[in-house]
Parts: structure tokens; sequence; C-alpha cells
């Protein structure tokens, strides 16, 4: 674990030294939990943008897009239960005056005893070589059985606590099972509250009377709201949906793990509006779906997998994660809900509005059920960083750090470079750029040797390098080197563009999706 944690501050130095993500305010000594996107982070960023949108509003006929306002009536807020429960409960140190998550707290000394189980089934394993079972051992040994029974009643104790909104057990929960602030080391905690996670705003000048608006913590209700007039005016018939991709807000209590955790981010949100009845059958199908447009990317199959919830929220009929794989272990990076008729029979109720919608072929009007896709920009652009960051070790004993992006999420996909900064050799290199600009992003680079070009590429994950010799200027041919196998081939000029439209465009990813 160490060790991941050594290459995940390794990957965070790398995304700053390569024009990926800066600290917001860093000559003011930063702001916490807030980022900056550089040069290449926001072309990444954009790129990842681009292939959930296309793949949502492309290869969807019945779904839409649309961009609605970060600010909203304050009451969609009210209705949306946000003002009322969009809580974490927090508790201090008082030693070491740092505040923490007391959920958070309960679920890491959970994730503890699973640890005390696995280390004994690891030593287990090694010790009894090919004849382990491992199942019967779960089942018999006692020390696995007692962190077991430890495990499951916390677990028993910590979800009833929550459930009841019950501050002063959580509370004694930490107290009881001894848990220390990691910094301070010591016992010395405060009492648990609750903390709304939304900022707030004035609207309006006083005179006028102001108004307290919110920052949107989520980016679904704008599409709630607006449900109504993309069906009447884009003549939609159910099961339809509405992608949405913006900013969204949250005042994160502990911001930990750089942008896996930000106080602003920005969501890819879709809701599908489904007959009632219908939303397990459409749950499922999202379900599949989306993890498909995950494994596409190619960053490793074993690296996902689904965390159904057991405890729903109360809207909710069903729930599950797409968890990722990242450094610092499985964590949560898209959402799928099915989240019932709840947020519309709430608009519906605080609005006084009727915003059902009329099924023509059953002849009736009712309240759409919604299933929900919810996935972060940022930590999609941690995980496709993260699982492509790497150090590698080359036979002549040089080592060179390349990010294996997907070609078609790299922020640039070509590199052209004159082997030489005479003879001619510029002028031609730029005659190739001036073809290429317009379909790639296209980066000319003739400083410094021809090695220290290609780490520079390597490093930011440009798939392709295309170097211009004498040989060029005779025969019209380049060599074409690949990012990940460093393979170099020559190549006519005339093919170049066909070459690496096949490899980066979004086109050969989306069809993979069908
Ligand atoms: P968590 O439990 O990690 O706080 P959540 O369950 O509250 O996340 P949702 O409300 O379901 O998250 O939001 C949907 C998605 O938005 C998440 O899967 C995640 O990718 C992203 N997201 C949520 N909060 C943040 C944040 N503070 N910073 C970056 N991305 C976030």
């Amino acid at each position: 674990m160490a060790q991941q944690e050594d290459v995940f501050k390794k990957i965070v130095a790398h995304a700053k030294e390569y024009g990926f993500v800066f600290q917001s305010s860093e000559i003011y000594d930063g702001l916490a939990a807030v980022y900056d996107y550089g040069q290449n982070g926001v072309e990444l960023k954009n790129n990842i943008k681009r292939y959930w949108w296309d793949a949502m509003t492309l290869l969807h006929e019945n779904i839409v897009g649309i961009d609605s306002a970060i600010f909203m009536h304050p009451t969609i807020w009210k209705a949306s239960g946000h003002v009322d429960a969009f809580n974490d409960p927090l508790i201090d140190n008082r030693d070491s005056k740092k505040r923490y998550r007391a959920d958070v707290l309960i679920e890491d000394q959970i994730a503890k005893y699973e640890d005390k189980i696995n280390k004994e089934v690891a030593k287990a394993a090694k010790r009894f070589g090919e004849s382990f079972d491992e199942a019967m051992f779960r089942q018999t040994n006692p020390r696995v059985l007692e962190h077991q029974a430890k495990r499951d009643a916390l677990h028993q104790r910590y979800s009833d606590a929550m459930n009841a909104n019950d501050l002063a057990e959580l509370k004694q929960i930490i107290v009881d099972e001894g848990i220390v602030c990691p910094i301070s080391g010591t016992k010395n905690w405060t009492d648990v509250r609750q903390f709304n996670l939304m900022f707030k705003t004035e609207m309006g000048s006083t005179a006028d009377g102001s108004m307290t608006v919110y920052l949107r913590p989520e980016t679904a209700q704008g599409i709630f709201v607006n449900y109504l007039n993309v069906q009447k005016t884009g003549r939609m018939r159910l099961p339809f949906g509405i992608a949405q991709i913006g900013k969204a807000f949250r005042n994160e209590i502990v911001a930990r793990q750089f942008i896996f955790r930000m106080r602003e981010f920005e969501q890819m949100e879709m809701q599908f509006f489904v007959r009632p009845g219908e939303e397990l059958k459409w749950f499922k199908q999202w379900k599949e779906w989306r993890l498909k447009w995950h494994k596409a990317l190619g960053l490793g199959d074993q690296k996902y997998r689904y965390h159904d919830h057991e405890k729903l929220a109360h809207y909710a009929n069903a729930a599950t994660d797409i968890e990722f794989l990242m450094p610092f272990g499985f964590k949560e990076v898209e959402g799928i809900h099915s989240r019932t008729n709840f947020d519309l029979s709430q608009h519906e109720k605080f609005s006084g509005k009727n915003i059902k919608y009329f099924d023509p072929e059953l002849n009736e009007s009712y309240v759409p059920y919604v299933i929900e896709t919810s996935i972060g920009v940022d930590r999609m652009f941690l995980s496709v960083l993260c699982s492509s960051y790497e150090e590698q070790a080359l036979e002549n004993g040089e080592k060179r750090v390349v990010l294996h992006l997907p070609e078609a999420l790299a922020p640039v996909k070509c590199a052209v470079m004159p082997l030489v900064r005479k003879d001619g050799l510029p002028d031609k290199a730029r005659e190739i750029v001036n073809e290429l600009k317009f379909d790639f992003a296209t980066h000319y680079d003739e400083k410094d040797s021809i090695g220290k070009r290609y780490r520079r590429q390597d490093a930011i994950g440009t798939p392709f390098c295309i170097t211009v010799d004498h040989q060029t200027l005779d025969d019209n041919t380049v060599t074409l080197r690949e990012r990940d196998s460093m393979e170099q081939t020559r190549v006519n000029v005339a093919d170049l563009h066909k070459l690496i439209h096949d490899r980066v465009s979004l086109t050969s990813l989306l069809r993979k999706l069908g």
C-alpha cells in the first residue's frame, strides 16, 4: 500500500509538471480541494466529455442534451431534499484541530477488520500452499470468525445510527471502537454535528430584497425541472433521456486524494424517463451499458467492479456504483440509481404545477420513473491518468515515464519533428503540421535532441511522433513512432492522415459500443 501511495504522489507531481492539473490559486498558497486544469488537462478532460456526450446523444436516438443554469430557484433544493438532508456528520479532534467525517472514520474502522481477515487468509494460504481451502478457512478459523463478528456488529450498529440520524450514537461508536485521530493520535473528539454541503450566496441587491440561492450540488435537478419542456418541444415519447454536463459544488468536509474529492467539480448526468413498473428493467440495462462504456477504453477490465447498495436512499428502489481501482483502492466513479418518481413528484408538489406526462399509447397521464447515471468528470480523469501512468526501464538502461492514455483521449495526437533545425527540414515538418492540424491536435517540436523530444511526448501521452529527416526530402516518407511499443516505421506522408485517424478518432471507440 505504501508503494501505491508513492506512485500516487508521483502521478500528482507528474500532473502538475506536464500541465494537466494545478492547485487553484497556487501563488496564494492554494485553495483547498479546488483545482485548475492546465493546457494538457483541459484537452484530456474535453475528450472525456466528448466521449460521454457522443455515446449518449449520438448512439441513442431517444437521448438529447441540455445545458441548464447553475443558479436555480431555491425552492428546487427544498423539494429535492437537499436543504434538509444533504448533510454529512462531522467531528473535530481537539488536539490536531482536524475535521473528519464521522461516517468515514467508522467505515475506515470496518475496513480495518476486513484487512485483518484478509491478512489471516493470506498468511494461511502461504502456509498451506496448494492444499489451501479458502472458503473452509474463512468459515472455521477462530481468529477470522472473531474479526468477522466484530466487523458485522460494527456494521449493524453503524447502519442503525445512520438510518436513525443518531449523531450521539455515531460519537459513541467512535469512542467505543477507540478510534484515534491519524494526526494527533488522540481520542479527544468533539460531539458529532450535521453539516450541510451546499454553498449559499445572495442574488439581487439588498435594496431590491435579496434572495438566498445555492450553487447546485448536482446537475440532475436542472434536468428534472426541464423534462417537460424538452419532452414537449422535442416531441419525445417515453422512454427517453436527457443528458447534461456541468459544474457542481459541494462544501466537502474532508477533501482528500487530489481531484477525487473536490469542492468544485464537474458531472456528466443522464436522466432516463420510463413508464412506472419498467424501471428495474431499465436500471439493469443502464448498469450494463455504462460498464461497457468504461471498459471500451481498455484501461483493464479487472479494474472495475459494481458495488450494489444495500442501504437505499428513501427515494431509490435500486442503486449501484461503478468502482474503479485507484492507487488508493476501489473507489466510486459513477453512480447508477433508480430514483422512482420521487424528484418529479416533489417538484409537482412544491411548484403546484402539473408535470405529468401524457402517454398516447396508454391514453393516460402519469409522473414518469427515472433511472439516473451520474459520473464525475474529474474522477474519470483521475482513473484514466492513474491507470495510464508508467515508469518504464528501457533496454538501454534509461528510464522513461509514459502515459498510455487511450489514444482517442490523448490531449495531443501527434507531434511532428524535424531531425535537425536546418536543410529545409523544419519547412517540410511545418508543411505536414499544416495538413494534419485541421483534424488532429498536432504539436511541432524542434528543440533538443530527438530522444528528449520523444520523452516529452511520452510524458503527455502523445500516441504518434512523426520525424522528418533528409530522406523525407527525397522520397516523401517519414518515421512514424508509436508511443507504447516505441516501434518506428517508415511511412509515406500521404498515408499519415488515414493511419492516425484510424487509431485516434472517437469513432473507433464509439463503434465498440455498437
Ligand atoms: P461520494 O460518496 O464519493 O461522496 P456521492 O455518492 O455523494 O460520492 P453522487 O452524489 O452519486 O456521489 O455523485 C455522482 C458522481 O459525482 C460520483 O460518482 C462522483 O464521480 C462525482 N462526485 C461526487 N462528489 C464529488 C466530489 N466532491 N469531487 C469530485 N467528484 C465528485
